[in-house]
């Protein structure tokens, strides 16, 4: 259990990996939401400067694995991630978790930024932002027919023609259910994060014959080994662990 690894978080899975990890980790956190206290592991927060601030960071500490367990749509620390890894001659492992499928029933709109969302949103009323924090910066421009809702980390009062709710998932059905139909939600907006965590929204929207948006997966490096799924690359690790 001597290898040293850096892991780069900031999801549930990451969180789950961490629990697990021997003490002589490092989990890094960029810092924009929670930082557990009850880790076995060290934790570090902020930024490292870039691709060569974070394989610096690598030589000085001795990592010997990089692992990649980021949000999908951070793209910017997963380029970082196999470029650090390039130049630091560690391997990076990454789990790139699919994104959702759509199915029967569901009207699934994909836009590519936020321009194509504003101009795919002009015919509803009432959308439901589940995207983080972007909305916030465009409260001002909500169009006179439309009120939205903004779900985030953190709440907003006082904002004309929109309620922005401070909500961390994960997110039940049964809650989903009844914010659709407070605020009768006429679009939802997501990213395809492929997370279960966040995945009830999807089925009301598919009940209610709501459309649902969808901002583009951004294009994430190739790096040395890729998981789909949390188990198969902690079994993966429990080998390199064991290995002598
Ligand atoms: P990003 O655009 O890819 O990264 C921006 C910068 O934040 C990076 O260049 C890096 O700064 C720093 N950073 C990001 N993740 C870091 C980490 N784990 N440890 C240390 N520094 C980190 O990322 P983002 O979309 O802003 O997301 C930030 C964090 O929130 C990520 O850790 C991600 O897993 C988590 N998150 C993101 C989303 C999302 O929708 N984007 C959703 C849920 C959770 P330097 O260049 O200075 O190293």
């Amino acid at each position: 259990m001597s290898l040293r690894i850096l892991l780069l978080g900031g999801t549930t899975e990451a969180l789950r990996l961490a629990r697990d990890l021997p003490a002589t980790a490092i989990y890094s956190l960029a810092g924009l939401g929670r930082v557990p206290d009850d880790l076995p592991c060290e934790v570090r927060v902020g930024g490292f400067g870039g691709a060569e601030g974070l394989a610096a960071f690598i030589r000085e500490q001795g990592i010997e694995l990089l692992l990649d367990l980021t949000h999908p749509y951070a793209a910017q620390i997963s380029a970082n991630a196999a470029r650090a890894a390039e130049l630091s001659g560690v391997a990076c492992w990454a789990l790139r978790r699919p994104g959702w499928q759509a199915g029967e029933g569901d009207d699934w709109r994909e836009v590519d930024d936020w321009n194509g969302l504003v101009a795919a949103l002009q015919d509803f009323r009432r959308p439901l932002f589940t995207l983080g924090r972007e909305p916030l910066e465009h409260l001002h421009d909500i169009p006179p027919h439309q009120h939205w809702t903004v779900r985030c980390l953190t709440a907003q009062e006082g904002v004309p023609r929109a309620t922005v709710i401070g909500a961390r998932g994960p997110f039940d059905l049964h809650g989903e259910r009844a914010l659709f139909a407070l605020l009768g939600i006429d679009v939802l907006i997501s990213k395809n994060s492929g997370s279960q965590a966040t995945e009830p929204k999807l089925q009301v929207a598919r009940e209610l014959g709501v459309p649902v948006l969808l901002l583009r997966r951004p294009e994430l490096p190739r790096v040395s080994r890729e998981f789909v799924q949390l188990e198969a690359l902690w079994e993966a690790l429990q080998r390199r662990l064991a290995e002598p």
